[in-house]
């Protein structure tokens, strides 16, 4: 258990990452991605990667073509986003020593990233998520930017949604948490992860839902459960952000070994 210390530490901490001022890189990014992220836009891409016939490749290679990516999104990071992959592993590795299925999620939970390898732009692959088809609610971030967007204002607090229709049925903007779920679904004879991490990437990071507290009308049983576990995985993929960049030879080598372990083929992407 946490003790109240940690807890306070916690809550300051949490205060200074995600800060977002305005005319910064991130502003910028929010701006292109709030004027773009339309429903339309979010079921062309959902219908173009529903077919997975871009590449072939292994796991490590996926998380080594993240030694090439910086995510223009995230203000608190500005390592290459291998870094972040096994810092978040091995945050969950402290705590948790004997789930491996946790710790590979920490790992790969970012590997959609690699959206960016075909052509997508960068909106079209990091940052917040948020819900299509629906009102926006304010505490997505930098709101204001989505007064450009085709469907600002045009539907109300369910729009096109029925109360309790599960999280699964709807458009969220399109980025790397849904491009990788996809491809672990697409692929699932050729992996050993479970549903239930796979739904942590599918929604790592919809902070309107997780952290806002938006959405919750949508949510069916399913979701109750998603939501503890993609919030206690938050902890992970956010705090973890403040350690130690340097990765040693040994942690590679153990990640190495626990992803032959849980993926068995290369998979389509
Ligand atoms: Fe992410
Ligand atoms: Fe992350």
């Amino acid at each position: 258990m946490e003790n109240q210390n940690d807890l306070t530490e916690n809550v300051k901490k949490k205060q200074m990452l995600r800060t977002y001022n305005i005319n910064t890189p991130q502003y910028y990014f929010y701006k292109e991605m709030h004027k773009n992220q339309s429903i339309d836009y979010v079921k062309e891409k959902q219908k173009q990667y529903s077919i997975l016939n871009n590449r072939k490749m292994d796991i490590h290679k996926a998380l080594s073509l993240l030694d090439e990516y910086i995510d223009p999104s995230d203000p608190d990071v500005d390592e290459e986003n291998s870094i972040h992959a096994y810092q978040t592993a091995e945050r969950i590795r402290k705590k948790y020593p004997e789930n491996k299925q946790l710790q590979i999620t920490g790992l790969i939970h970012d590997l959609g990233k690699v959206l960016f390898s075909l052509g997508e732009p960068s909106w079209c692959v990091v940052g917040d998520t948020y819900v299509l088809g629906c009102e926006f609610p304010e505490c997505i971030v930098y709101y204001d930017t989505l007064k450009e967007n085709p469907d600002f204002k045009k539907y109300d607090k369910n729009g096109i949604y029925k109360e309790g229709c599960g999280l699964d049925t709807l458009y969220i903007s399109f980025g790397h948490d849904e491009y990788l779920y996809k491809v672990l679904q697409h692929n699932s004879g050729k992996h050993k992860l479970e549903t239930k991490f796979l739904d942590i990437i599918r929604y790592h990071s919809l902070y309107p839902w997780h952290t806002g507290g938006e959405y919750r009308q949508f949510m069916n049983e399913k979701d109750e459960e998603t939501l503890k576990n993609v919030n206690m995985f938050n902890e992970f993929d956010l705090y973890s952000k403040e350690d130690d960049t340097d990765i040693d030879e040994s942690v590679k080598q153990y990640y190495k070994s626990l992803l032959d372990e849980y993926f068995l083929d290369e998979l389509e992407w």
